[in-house]
């Protein structure tokens, strides 16, 4: 049986628990639905969570009656309006990805995985407090043409056409701000080309199991 939105999303965010992405009640997710979305609940820890504790929103930005969704739920809900290709948006303040933000970085072009993202990029969204709609207006631009942005002092955004797709752009972003913290260590690292990121692109079209 095909799982139901508020399982898939309750999966979600176990798995990004597991994965280390989030800790505690960092952290949030979202899945679209044909008359608004899904959200998980502010403020609740992974391990209390229930299908049942997934709280319906509409595009006005109303919760069901009763439910408190998360605190950033205007980036959610902006981000799967502006984008109607995005299905899920997920969120979290994970360790490697948590640090570059802090520091207020783009992720350059170091590895060829970062097209992964999207783009030649991961950009670096500037601050904004956490829950405003200022957060969200600069979410929005910084995942513009990218599925992942960072958000400064704070963590990361990562999107997906399903949630399973959100969450494995997460994982990839983090292990690449990983690596490009150890690279910082060592001084600025080398970067590819528009040219090489240019191929990296076209060859990903042909990666993988798709169009075999
Ligand atoms: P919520 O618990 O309200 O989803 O907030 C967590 C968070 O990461 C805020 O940015
Ligand atoms: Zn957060």
């Amino acid at each position: 049986m095909t799982p139901t939105p508020a399982q898939q999303l309750l999966e979600a965010v176990q798995c990004m628990a597991q994965a280390g992405l989030n800790k505690g009640t960092s952290g949030n997710a979202s899945v679209r639905l044909d008359d608004g979305f899904l959200i998980t609940p502010s403020g609740v820890p992974v391990e209390k969570l229930t299908v049942g504790s997934m709280v319906y929103m509409d595009w006005t930005g109303t919760a069901e009656a009763g439910k408190k969704p998360s605190s950033e739920w205007r980036f959610h809900r902006d981000v799967l309006q502006a984008r109607p290709e995005v299905g899920a948006v997920v969120h979290c303040h994970s360790m490697f990805a948590t640090t570059i933000a802090c520091m207020g970085r783009n992720v350059p072009p170091f590895h060829y995985m970062i097209a992964t993202a999207g783009g030649d990029d991961i950009r670096c969204a500037p601050y904004a407090l956490f829950g405003t709609q200022a957060l969200s207006d600069v979410a929005v631009a910084a995942l513009q043409d990218r599925k992942a942005c960072l958000l400064a002092h704070h963590g990361m955004i990562a999107v997906g056409q399903q949630l399973s797709q959100a969450l494995a752009i997460a994982i990839e972003v983090e292990n690449l701000c990983e690596q490009y913290w150890r690279l910082l260590q060592c001084g600025e690292p080398t970067l590819l080309t528009p040219e090489q990121m240019r191929d990296v692109h076209a060859q990903f079209k042909g990666y993988g199991q798709w169009g075999k």
